[in-house]
């Protein structure tokens, strides 16, 4: 966007923000316009590393959005955000553009010092890599990613935006598990809870569903995604989430157990000879629906259901019965719930997880329209009827949109006085 001062000359305003989520071996990208919170431009590179590497890029710009693939061997991070910036100056999206203002990265793991979206130094990437031993998985991945934009851009403001952020609210209570307190604080184990940036965006949708401010609200948030959260939010804060000290923990998943007795992983040591490499995968890949049933997707879950097969079945009783148990601990920890929500590809698309998650808790005040819950939309919804005590909603996440409404709030170029936009106001 270019603008023109009082002498006439061009001022270009920096208000793009480019969204990066960087895993293990791929790299989501967004590049959003501030001006009007649209997507410019999306894309995806997997498989980093691998002879098999592919990246999809989608330019939002024009009418049609065709998604342009290239495929073949990148060979790492940088190699993958140099081949995503040329995709984007390919459509004149270019990452030297002034108009430019940040990169947002999703950074899982902020420990307790991370409560808010930082810009970050050389002292903040320091401190992302000393939490590198409570999110083995994940930091490492973040941090090569911020690194990898900073060689590629070093004039321009990054900021880490916590998966943990919207969860350092939690009650020491809620936080702390009953392990001996010494250990514990030795090697930094506590709950620090994930999806934050979801939890965050979702539950301050549904109060403005329910036509309130956060503040007079409290909600129960069922993220369920391939990974699954639940968090219950008091008056738009955190005071309780599913997840722990790593994503482990809680709701049933696509590949992850969610809650066990901790003496199943000593049980498959001692009696099973696993190793704690294989215990790992164990409970991280290869359990929740697949190991329940082979198959982690809704769809081919139900699908078998209708054709009549009991593991699939019993699969989904299994995770529709850990979500009850969520929705019942967390009715009583908030004490008064406004709303439950649904979000995350299961929540948001599975008209039968949502229908049997909320049955037979009509004495929590939870009922489900058996119309609306039909209904598809991408738009935040009630599915609950009118008389219901409690509302059910379904509210579609955008953790991408969340990342970069927090960059450019922190970093962006303000509008030339008379346009000014305050950002906390923008409408969301
Ligand atoms: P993540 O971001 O954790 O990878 P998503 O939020 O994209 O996950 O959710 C992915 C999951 O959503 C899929 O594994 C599938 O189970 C479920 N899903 C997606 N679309 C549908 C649908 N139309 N019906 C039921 N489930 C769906």
């Amino acid at each position: 966007m270019t603008t023109t001062t009082k002498e006439g000359s061009a001022v270009v305003q920096a208000r793009r923000v480019l969204v990066l989520n960087s895993g293990s071996s791929s790299v989501k990208y967004q590049l959003l316009d501030m001006n009007d919170r649209s997507r410019l431009a999306i894309g995806l590179v997997e498989r980093i590393g691998e002879e098999t590497s592919r990246l999809l890029h989608t330019p939002l710009t024009g009418g049609d959005a065709e998604t342009r693939e290239r495929t073949g061997r990148i060979a790492d991070h940088a190699a993958a955000l140099k081949a995503a910036a040329e995709e984007l100056a390919a459509d004149g999206l270019g990452l030297d553009s002034p108009e430019l203002a940040a990169i947002g990265h999703r950074v899982v793991h902020g420990g307790l010092r991370f409560t808010e979206p930082t810009v970050i130094t050389d002292e903040v990437l320091t401190e992302i890599e000393r939490l590198v031993p409570v999110a083995p998985l994940h930091n490492p991945a973040n941090i090569t990613g911020i690194r990898t934009a900073q060689a590629l851009r070093p004039d321009l403001p990054q900021v880490a935006v916590f998966d943990t952020a919207f969860h350092t609210t939690m009650p020491e209570y809620a936080a702390r598990y009953a392990i001996d307190v010494e250990t514990a604080d030795a090697h930094r184990i506590r709950r620090y809870g994930f999806h934050g940036t979801s939890h965050a965006y979702v539950s301050r949708k549904a109060a403005e569903l329910l036509g309130r401010a956060p503040e007079e609200v409290n909600v129960i948030v069922l993220h369920l995604g391939n990974g699954a959260s639940a968090s219950a939010v008091a008056a738009g804060r955190c005071v309780e989430t599913s997840m722990g000290l790593t994503p482990l923990e809680g709701l049933v998943m696509g590949t992850r157990s969610g809650d066990i007795d901790p003496a199943v992983t000593f049980h498959l040591k001692r009696v099973a000879g696993m190793s704690t490499d294989e215990i790992d995968v164990l409970l991280n890949k290869k359990s929740g629906l697949v190991g329940l049933c082979g198959d982690n997707d809704m769809r081919e879950i139900r699908r078998r259901i209708d054709e009549g097969d009991e593991r699939a079945a019993l699969a989904f009783d299994i995770y529709v019965h850990r979500l009850k148990k969520y929705i019942g601990a967390y009715s009583a920890v908030l004490g008064r719930v406004d709303a439950v929500v649904f979000t995350a590809g299961v929540g948001e698309n599975s008209a039968p997880v949502r229908e049997a998650a909320i049955a037979g808790l009509e004495e929590l005040g939870l009922v489900v329209d058996a119309g609306l819950n039909a209904v598809r939309s991408g738009e935040p919804r009630l599915i609950s009827p009118n008389y219901a005590r409690v509302a059910v909603a379904v509210v579609p996440t955008d953790e991408e949109l969340e990342i970069a409404d927090q960059t450019f709030a922190l970093v962006g170029q303000a509008e030339p006085a008379g346009q000014q936009v305050p950002v906390g106001q923008v409408d969301n």
